[in-house]
């Protein structure tokens, strides 16, 4: 690979370097890397644009894991295991026709709902074909088979899953709950 040179003094050359900067969000520390480059002439460190975004998709990811929220490589996992192009993604779950790319490259937050959403829609193969029939999409072919719910502890909705399946739905009991005393 070509060295670049520096645009600095116009004669040393560049070399990528790794730096960790301690941050704080939310009250949570943590440690996230950056990258700069450093002339090996006059010294300067410096960082051009698209290592700039790489570093601010670096802090964005850190604050992502803060906020509980999926990360960009999550996001696209489940994209992926749920067979939908980034425009797809969009139709079923919204999010404007760019979302899942700024999701997935840590340019942008996902809301704790989309968050939510594409949880829901990664366990539940019933809701995920629910939000592609109200996008008008066929579920995609080869979807493969129905993810088994690994940590059932953690997904509430499991409980759910098999009164939509049977004939029961709908079959909860009631509890009337008596009204003591009287309105005005
Ligand atoms: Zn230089």
């Amino acid at each position: 690979m070509d060295r670049k040179t520096c645009p600095i003094c116009g004669e040393g050359t560049l070399t990528l370097k790794q730096g960790t900067n301690e941050t704080e969000y939310k009250g949570v520390r943590g440690s996230v890397s950056f990258f700069y480059e450093e002339c090996d002439a006059c010294g300067s460190e410096q960082a051009d644009a698209s290592l700039t975004l790489r570093n601010k998709r670096l802090m964005l990811a850190f604050r992502k894991q803060v906020d509980g929220l999926l990360t960009g490589d999550e996001v696209r996992a489940i994209r992926k295991r749920l067979k939908l192009k980034q425009s797809e993604a969009a139709r079923v779950f919204g999010g404007g026709p760019t979302a899942f790319s700024k999701y997935e490259s840590d340019d942008v937050a996902q809301s704790a709902a989309m968050d939510k959403l594409l949880r829901l829609a990664d366990a539940q193969p019933a809701a995920f074909r629910y939000l592609c029939s109200l996008a008008n999409m066929e579920v995609p072919d080869s979807l493969p088979e129905l993810k088994l719910i690994e940590d059932a502890e953690n997904v509430v909705w499991h409980t759910l899953e098999p009164s939509l399946q049977g004939d029961h739905y709908g079959d909860v009991e009631t509890q009337e709950i008596p009204i003591e005393g009287s309105y005005g």
